[in-house]
């Protein structure tokens, strides 16, 4: 190679290599829309959801128009209010936790797991005596699955029952993975996940999707879904929101649902060969036993010292792109800094905010790429 040319530029999420492998499936099912027309409430939006309830064992499915509304209609439906508490991890995507405060409660922000990044169930414990010592009403709690990996799901029902909350599972990095042999889905109350392109399972827009066990809980959603409606759509018995998904996501959905389960296998080789290529330079993510990741991020810890700009500057100079998730915490976003956090403080979702940085992964990525994505990330630790 021209020691001058750049290096070819490594796509982060190859959404186009899953394009070429669907050949005209997907096409043939977005015109199939645009010949019936039922652009919303279309059969595929029925189908879509018989399938994703028999694809996780969850017994009833809700599909919505984002994973910020799965989450909101069920606070909606759970009549989460002002005075009430609601526990989130601190080290998440915004969307958790501003659900929470869009309905007047109050998101108490616990820290997370150094291993798994994800809900520290001591913290949740502390955080709930924080609420209480506030005059909140705890109410309910919602452990997300981080990166494409299943929070510790026994160990947080187990307290939620003993303080009589209800456990709101946000998945939208996880849908597909696994804990203990079940896919999630069928943990908690209820789960609510994104359909957000660069999320595991995407559509090419936005959507997402509610999964439930129980048969009230998703006859309220549904009519959450359409403005609250009662007997028609004219009758309006509770305030709801336009929080379809529409037909064609939903056809998009059916065509890349049939090649997930093989999209997930190819995750978890990419993984297998990051964690074989770095895991003696950097922190590579733990997967606790039981679970299966879906890898909705690959996401390092750089060892002390390290420049984290310099270092993704370094990476990028070789045409590797990085990402941040999460540079700061909810807690320490403005929009969110006077919301309560845990007795004790969440010192590791700070830590992690400092040294985490991710690479790029997806269902596609070659092991020739990988190999220069390796050689990239051990040259810019050692230089
Ligand atoms: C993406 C995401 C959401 C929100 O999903 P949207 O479909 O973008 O609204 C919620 N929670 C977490 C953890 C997410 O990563």
């Amino acid at each position: 190679m021209n020691q001058h040319m750049r290096p070819e530029p490594v796509p982060f999420i190859d959404i186009a290599a899953q394009r070429r492998r669907l050949g005209t499936a997907v096409d043939e099912a977005v015109s199939r829309v645009l010949t019936h027309c039922l652009f919303i409430n279309g059969p595929e939006v029925t189908q879509l959801e018989a399938a994703l309830a028999a694809f996780t064992g969850a017994k009833h499915v809700v599909t919505c128009a984002s994973g910020t509304d799965a989450l909101l209609m069920v606070l909606m439906a759970k009549e989460v209010g002002p005075g009430d508490a609601v526990f989130c991890p601190s080290f998440t995507f915004c969307a958790t936790g501003e659900a929470v405060a869009l309905t007047g409660a109050t998101p108490v922000f616990v820290d997370v797991d150094e291993a798994t990044f994800n809900m520290d169930v001591e913290s949740l414990k502390r955080g709930i005596a924080t609420a209480k010592r506030l005059g909140l009403k705890p109410k309910g709690v919602i452990p997300v699955d981080l990166f494409g990996q299943s929070a510790d799901h026994d160990a947080i029902s187990a307290v939620a029952e003993a303080e009589g909350l209800f456990v709101l599972d946000d998945a939208a990095q996880a849908f597909g993975a696994s804990y203990k042999g079940r896919r999630l889905g069928t943990f908690g109350h209820v789960t609510a996940t994104s359909f957000f392109p660069a999320k595991p399972l995407g559509c090419f827009g936005d959507g997402g999707a509610i999964l439930t066990d129980d048969a009230e809980l998703a006859e309220t959603l549904r009519s959450i879904r359409v403005h609250g409606q009662g007997s028609d759509k004219y009758d309006n018995v509770r305030l709801g929101l336009t929080g379809r998904l529409d037909t064609m996501q939903a056809a998009i959905l059916i065509e890349k649902l049939r090649i997930f389960e093989d999209e997930i296998a190819a995750r978890n080789v990419v993984a297998q060969r990051y964690a074989q290529g770095l895991g003696n330079v950097v922190t590579v993510p733990h997967v606790a036993s039981g679970m299966i990741s879906v890898w909705a991020q690959y996401t390092i810890r750089l060892p002390k010292g390290v420049d984290r700009n310099e270092f993704a500057a370094a990476l990028k100079a070789q045409g590797i792109p990085t990402a941040i998730y999460y540079p700061k915490s909810m807690h320490q976003q403005t929009a969110y800094r006077d919301y309560p956090i845990a007795d004790g403080g969440v010192p590791v979702c700070e830590a992690l905010s400092d040294d985490v940085i991710s690479l790029p992964m997806h269902a596609y990525l070659d092991e020739q790429t990988q190999e220069r994505i390796i050689k990239a990330v051990r040259g810019a630790l050692s230089s």
